[in-house]
């Protein structure tokens, strides 16, 4: 996603600033949320994060966003969102937060640019990739194990590829790698996907791409780069080496809610929200990833998103008038 549009900030701000509604986070749930707040005239100033766009913006092709019959890529659907929300009057500033403090209003957010005071607060912090946390893993991450073919796919043209995981993100970034890599061979725990059915079948049926089923990573294998990885078929215990190129792991996500912790009521590291995205501080709102384990879409994290900035609304009308 460029990030042509993003208001530069200027650093060592000292005093803090003080804005009606802050979002924390700029993938589809903080981008729908500053759509809805900034036609709600509250001004809302988002904090992109580190990943502008969210993980949305790492998607080669989002297919099952409704408004797009032929898909739309990751990265110009942010764009988009982004766009729109500015053409309101919301401000989107590449900056990270990396503390609040919740325990009144206004509530504190420390960035990397400064302290910013926000009389209410949607948090889209999303999810990031899980880590098979084996030998190897960490230090070839960079020179053959990735978290993201649409990012890393280039790189591995005419190259092997393996791929681990069985949901919807193994299969659908497995299928994007076949555009490059000579083969996809794609190692899954289990005998049977969780991926739908729909991209089941175009990945079962691709001719570069191959199955091994019951086996797990061991070891990701190489000095410089990856050059093999070291498998466990977990039925039989027999290990054996796979040459490969590249490593692409996609086991789910864990959601960036540390800041969070100890402020706001969790449940596995997400933030508990009710029907309305009330956190367990009022005034305090979570859509996306970061409060939802379950839906996890680009659709369900914007409608998220939207349902938070209503509320936001809402909370600021009776609290400020
Ligand atoms: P996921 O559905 O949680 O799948 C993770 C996969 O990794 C599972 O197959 C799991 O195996 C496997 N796994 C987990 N830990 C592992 C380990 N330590 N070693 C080996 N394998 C391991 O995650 P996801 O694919 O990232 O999808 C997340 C959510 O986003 C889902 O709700 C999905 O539907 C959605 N999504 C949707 C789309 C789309 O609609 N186009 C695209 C991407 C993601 P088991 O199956 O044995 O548990």
């Amino acid at each position: 996603m460029s990030n042509l549009n993003v208001v530069p900030v200027s650093p060592h701000e000292t005093a803090p600033r003080h804005v009606k509604l802050l979002i924390l986070g700029s993938g589809p749930a903080g981008l729908a949320a500053a759509l809805y707040a900034a036609r709600a005239e509250l001004a809302p100033v988002v904090i992109s994060g580190t990943e502008l766009g969210g993980q949305a913006a790492l998607t080669f092709s989002i297919e099952n966003y409704p408004g797009f019959p032929e898909g739309v890529g990751g990265a110009e659907l942010g764009d988009l969102f982004q766009k729109q929300a500015e053409r309101f009057g919301a401000q989107v500033e590449f900056d990270s937060a990396y503390n609040v403090d919740l325990s009144k209003r206004p509530f504190k957010v420390a960035t990397d640019n400064g302290e910013i005071q926000a009389d209410a607060l949607i948090i889209t912090t999303g999810a990031s990739p899980i880590h098979l946390n084996i030998p190897g893993e960490q230090e070839l991450t960079g020179k053959g194990v990735s978290y993201c073919g649409t990012c890393d796919g280039w790189f591995f043209k005419d190259k092997r590829v393996v791929v681990v995981g069985g949901g919807d993100s193994a299969l659908e970034e497995g299928l994007f790698l076949t555009r490059y890599g000579s083969s996809v061979t794609l190692f899954h725990r289990r005998d049977s996907l969780r991926a739908g059915a729909v991209l089941q079948k175009r990945a079962l049926e691709h001719p570069k791409m191959k199955f091994i089923w019951n086996t797990v990573l061991a070891e990701v294998v190489g000095n410089e780069k990856v050059e093999a990885v070291r498998t466990k078929n977990v039925q039989t215990g027999e290990e054996s080496l796979f040459h490969t190129d590249g490593v692409f792991i996609f086991v789910g996500h864990t959601p960036n809610t540390k800041m969070f912790e100890g402020q706001l009521e969790m449940e596995n590291g997400y933030i508990k929200v009710d029907d309305h995205m009330n956190t367990s501080v009022a005034g305090v709102y979570a859509a996306g990833e970061a409060a939802d384990p379950h839906f996890r879409q680009v659709i369900t994290s914007a409608g998220m998103g939207a349902a938070a900035a209503i509320e936001a609304t809402h909370f600021l009308e009776r609290e400020t008038g």
